[in-house]
């Protein structure tokens, strides 16, 4: 199967587009306090070095703009685009679109009002910034709220299209929309309508989804259902984690749709009584060498004969257990069969000629 993605427009965010053929890309936010220099340093340099596209900053009031300022003057934002995160204050974004960030976020619904808004868009306009209407569903706009009778999903759907009207209004076409809420199903409902009524580009997350495993399946749960559908152009999984996790998982929810190929993938059994090797750890060593590694390659571990073979011959590299002894697949042959105890060795240097080739 293969997945039809809706064309929507293409916006440019800094060098990066956004919608339209473009791969759906990988973003991610910070979390370390802007103010502490070589935490958010080494924070940015991590996020590159594991593929993240676009990286947001919260930038909560003036010293931030001053903090993000100085890593723009560093160079940090040279290959990644740089999105100020803004909530509340409209001022905040003015002044980070006067410092030269890519993007920002505003949620319409804390900016202020709509002259305040304007005035964003204008300096968004002049500057050739992109904006992302951020829509969250703890942040709705009271008015559109009691509208809709306290309905969050409809007053989602409403604010999303209220201001989608208020930037065309104004001549402002560079933007994308993002309408989070906690509920995987409201997520699913609320993009689902968006994006059947409009065109402009979808940022796609589940928002707070919570910690690593909860919210990874959360966020797999709901921007998987939403990207088969071709829904989706840009993603965030939201995790109470480190943030390089969020773009692991990302790159993971995309990459198993078969949506974008990033770096390796590992094919391994559940294990089960047939097992009689401690597996988990030899897949647990298996990951760790792989740390790192950017060629697309499909390595598999698999238990015993049953469905070994099958797996292993259908990776790049693979290891099949038998009854005595492994047998290492390369490219869909056996090219060795090997003691159990000597196999993660022998994999290790296979893998190594693998990466190099
Ligand atoms: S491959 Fe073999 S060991 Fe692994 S789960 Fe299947 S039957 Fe069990």
């Amino acid at each position: 199967m293969e997945i039809k993605r809706k064309k929507t427009k293409q916006i440019n965010l800094g060098r990066l587009k956004i919608g339209g053929s473009s791969p759906i890309s990988v973003q991610s936010m910070t979390k370390s306090k802007i103010s502490n220099t070589a935490a958010i340093k080494g924070e940015i340099k991590d996020l590159i070095n594991c593929g993240c596209e676009v990286i947001r900053i919260a930038v909560p009031d003036g010293d931030a703009v001053l903090c993000l300022g100085k890593l723009m003057d560093q160079g940090l934002f040279t290959d990644v685009p740089v999105i100020a995160d803004i909530h509340f204050d409209y001022r905040l974004a003015l002044d980070c679109i006067e410092a030269g960030v890519d993007g920002i976020r505003i949620n319409p619904g804390n900016i202020g009002g709509a002259e305040r808004t304007a005035k964003v868009v204008e300096a968004a306009k002049k500057n050739a910034v992109a904006i992302r209407i951020g829509i969250n569903s703890g942040s709705i706009d009271k008015k559109i709220l009691k509208k809709n009778k306290g309905i969050l999903r409809d007053s989602m759907i409403e604010s999303a299209m209220e201001n989608i009207r208020i930037m065309e209004n104004l001549g402002f076409y560079n933007f994308k929309i993002s309408a989070k809420a906690s509920s995987v199903l409201d997520t699913i409902s609320v993009y689902r309508a968006i994006s059947k009524k409009t065109d402009y580009p979808l940022h796609l997350g589940v928002t707070e989804a919570g910690p690593m495993f909860r919210g990874s399946i959360k966020s797999s749960v709901g921007l998987g259902v939403l990207l088969a559908e071709g829904i989706g152009d840009t993603i965030r999984v939201s995790l109470t984690e480190r943030s390089v996790e969020e773009v692991r998982a990302g790159y993971l929810i995309l990459s198993s749709l078969g949506l974008r190929a990033m770096g390796v993938d590992i094919i391994s059994c559940p294990t089960c009584g047939r097992t009689r090797v401690d597996l988990p750890e030899m897949v647990r060593e298996v990951e760790a060498m792989t740390e790192g590694i950017k060629d697309d390659l499909k390595l598999a571990v698999m238990g015993c004969i049953v469905n070994g073979p099958g797996e292993a011959k259908d990776a790049d590299l693979g290891i099949a257990f038998g009854k005595d002894k492994a047998a290492l697949f390369l490219n869909g042959s056996v090219i060795k069969r090997v003691e159990k105890n000597r196999v993660i060795d022998e994999f290790r240097k296979e893998l190594k000629k693998l990466v190099k080739d």
